[in-house]
């Protein structure tokens, strides 16, 4: 259908695109873009997304991989109505927490009122409404974040693999690179942080949430990286730190994962699936460093759905892309380009959600 536009309509988008073209300004994406649900003039701090039956707010306080790095990753996860939170990956905390202050996004948070307090509402929030961290695994675009905080935090738990506990407490929390702010390691112990340890499978209850967590390990190169699976009130959300995929002759950890997310999805209990997608298809093979493309993505999420069986079951999964490397490319954006080959080849009928800085996603 055709529409004659209003000349008036016409000569504001023409007005956009100078503007666009000569100042290089992109017209201000609005908040509220829900595939779902009410489309109501989104205030600026609305959520980007709300699922029809949601359970979690994902908080992304920083989203990126690469140069950026006042945006890395680091997703704030909270059920909602819930004054709790747990950290997914620390790369950026600080400045994803300054910036949601600044546009409101935290604003939903019930923390209760503390006119005593001597902290602003990003301080309150590092240190009353994140509860714990889930490190995925040791490479600074995903610890940078939890360092730099580190003297302004409360006492949390650190939950991880052994693997990347050794690596943080020998080469982060060493009382040489940063005082040692691990409950093990180096001495003087100052004890801020108490390190988790996860075995494969196996079930903690994360203190003052009402969070269950599982963990299984990722492969991601030379180090072992990890998936987290949260569970809080039986409403499930996935979320993988960095990883590779499945190869021939390896150790398909992502099939593995896969076996045991299957019944949630089966359930219709997983709200979300949190997935890196670093680079796009164009990027050489020999130069993924050991990292997913849409075109790897979407032949692992087939195999996920080969797994969960029966007629088309990953239909309205909401998978959040995570992870998309930044470049100094003329004219490149790695995000935009992404989405559109997920969703060129996506005829699983999944929900792709880019990740985005200081953007809420209510699943
Ligand atoms: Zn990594
Ligand atoms: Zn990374």
């Amino acid at each position: 259908m055709t529409q004659k536009m209003h000349p008036l309509s016409e000569l504001s988008l023409k007005l956009e695109s100078w503007l666009q073209s000569w100042l290089g300004v992109r017209p201000h994406r609005l908040p509220g873009a829900a595939r779902s649900g009410a489309r109501e003039p989104a205030a600026s701090a609305g959520p980007t997304y709300v699922d029809p039956n949601p359970h979690f707010e994902i908080l992304a306080l920083g989203s990126r991989s690469g140069i950026i790095d006042g945006n890395l990753s680091a997703y704030m996860i909270r059920p909602l109505n819930r004054n709790e939170a747990v950290l997914c990956d620390a790369g950026t905390v600080g400045n994803g927490l300054k910036l949601a202050q600044a546009s409101g996004t935290l604003d939903d948070i019930p923390l209760p009122p503390d006119p005593d307090s001597s902290l602003d509402l990003a301080g309150r929030v590092l240190t009353e409404t994140i509860r714990a961290y889930c490190i995925s695994h040791a490479h600074l675009d995903h610890v940078a974040g939890l360092v730099l905080t580190s003297p302004d935090d409360t006492p949390k738990p650190i939950y991880l693999l052994p693997q990347t506990r050794k690596l943080i407490a020998e080469n982060l929390f060493n009382n040489e690179i940063w005082g040692n702010m691990g409950n093990m390691g180096a001495r003087p112990a100052l004890g801020k942080y108490t390190y988790r340890d996860m075995t494969p499978g196996e079930v903690q209850e994360i203190p003052h949430t009402s969070f269950r967590l599982q963990a299984w390990p990722l492969s991601h190169g030379n180090l072992t990286s990890t998936a987290f699976l949260l569970d809080s009130d039986g409403q499930k959300l996935l979320y993988l730190g960095d990883t590779q995929h499945d190869q021939a002759g390896g150790e398909h950890q992502l099939l593995t994962l896969w076996h045991h997310v299957a019944p949630a999805i089966r359930a219709r209990r997983l709200h979300g699936l949190m997935i890196e997608t670093t680079y796009p298809n164009s990027q050489p093979v020999t130069q993924l460093r050991a990292h997913l493309t849409p075109r790897l993505l979407l032949a692992s999420l087939h195999q996920l759905a080969d797994i969960c069986g029966g007629e088309r079951p990953l239909e309205g999964l909401n998978v959040i892309c995570t992870h998309v490397k930044e470049t100094f490319a003329r004219d490149a954006h790695p995000v935009e380009t992404i989405e559109k080959e997920l969703n060129e080849g996506n005829d699983l009928g999944v929900h792709f959600l880019m990740a985005r800085q200081g953007e809420r996603y209510l699943v």
